[in-house]
């Protein structure tokens, strides 16, 4: 038995109900096979935050620091205004355990794929989950715009930009700008990461999303650097468009397995992807640091309309779980939960939103008894 110290946040709405499902099948997982939980409950999220005004505390993170991974439901709370929850809580958690990666699977699961071609396809998106367009390197100059047209200083302190050129081109007229920066050093971890992932899944090939075409430096790079990890790991690497892999995704979403994507083209592509797999009840995902402390949540969010009703699909949250295990070194035991959700969709023991009748709790516990029958 090997015991690993898991920090467990449920959040709000309909997180604390699927992680309470998730956590059923967790237990069940542990009772029949090495791995051992100690789990931890963490109190984060909006009740704590209009409570006490606490976000994510030095004291939250030295906890958190010191586990093995993350299993997290969802945050947000319509009492409290849109990003106040997102920037303080989930978007420091990425950035404090420097969780570069956010892997997305996207698998079939027939019936519920609203393709036509009904071939199995299970594409694994790597996404960069800390540069690119979304690293707040923003500005804004001109007469109506309260910046400085002569020199506009970048957010987050990465560069002083000196824009006179630009100013003059401009004809006095407001200008707003978003830079997409990108780093040899995140890539390479990235790259490196991606082509040791694809090694592991047995994909012989990775392929990298990108615009090059159009953002030709980044991108450019960006390739140059894959070229170079996947002759070192002797993978192929395949490039595509992104809008040319929008189509594909639709049309030949099987000749895919280990996608690496930047990261604002991987926040479009990867909600795609969710709704190829019978939408956000279905996925789960790890934001991923491969030196550090990891955490797995759905893709979804807290959903207040439908909280606190038994309505809401655990199954996202299960398929955390089993990225969760697999991440921890339990790859029988996460392919024991991806079976065992195979088992309920295919005896219909689902939530409304699949058509079924049953309620998230009760979809918990179907899963959580295929597991323990496997015993
Ligand atoms: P948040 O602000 O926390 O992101 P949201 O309501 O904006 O919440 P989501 O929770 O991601 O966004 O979901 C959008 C809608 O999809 C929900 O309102 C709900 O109706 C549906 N939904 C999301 N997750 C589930 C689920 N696990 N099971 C069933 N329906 C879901």
């Amino acid at each position: 038995m090997t015991t690993k110290h898991i920090a467990v946040v449920p959040g709000d709405g309909i997180g604390k109900e699927v992680i309470a499902a998730g956590m059923e099948v967790l237990e069940a997982v542990s009772e029949i096979s090495s791995f051992g939980m100690d789990a931890e409950y963490v109190d984060i999220g909006s009740e704590r935050y209009l409570r006490t005004g606490e976000l994510l505390t030095d004291d939250d993170i030295s906890l958190l620091k010191g586990k093995d991974a993350i299993y997290f439901g969802a945050i947000g709370d319509p009492r409290v205004s849109p990003g106040i929850l997102e920037q303080g809580i989930l978007l420091r958690m990425r950035a404090v355990f420097d969780q570069y990666i956010n892997l997305r699977p996207v698998t079939s699961w027939f019936p519920l794929v609203p393709l036509k071609r009904e071939v199995p396809f299970d594409i694994h998106f790597l996404r960069e989950n800390t540069e690119d367009f979304y690293m707040g390197a923003n500005g804004t100059f001109g007469p109506n715009s309260g910046g400085d047209s002569a020199h506009v200083h970048v957010s987050r302190e990465l560069y002083d930009i000196d824009i006179d050129l630009v100013a003059k081109a401009s004809n006095g007229d407001d200008f707003a700008f978003e830079i997409g920066l990108l780093s040899r050093t995140a890539v390479t971890r990235f790259a490196d990461y991606c082509c040791r992932y694809a090694l592991d899944r047995g994909d012989g090939k990775v392929t990298l999303v990108d615009k090059a075409n159009v953002i030709t430096r980044n991108y450019g790079m960006q390739r140059e650097i894959f070229g170079e990890k996947a002759a070192e790991y002797g993978l192929d690497l395949e490039f595509m468009f992104v809008d040319a892999m929008a189509m594909a995704m639709i049309v030949r979403p099987e000749t895919f397995g280990t996608v690496a994507v930047p990261n604002l083209f991987g926040d479009i592509l990867t909600d795609l992807g969710a709704q190829l797999q019978g939408g956000l009840g279905m996925g789960g995902s790890g934001n991923i640091n491969p030196e550090g402390v990891s955490m797995f949540e759905p893709i979804h969010g807290s959903a207040p309309d439908i909280a606190g009703r038994g309505l809401a699909n655990p199954i996202a949250a299960v398929l955390a779980a089993q990225m969760l295990l697999e991440n921890q070194g339990f790859p029988d035991e996460g392919r024991m939960l991806h079976d065992a959700v195979r088992h309920v969709l295919d005896a219909g023991m689902t939530t409304p939103d699949l058509g079924g009748s049953l309620t998230t709790s009760q979809v918990g516990k179907a899963i959580a008894d295929f597991v323990l029958g496997q015993k």
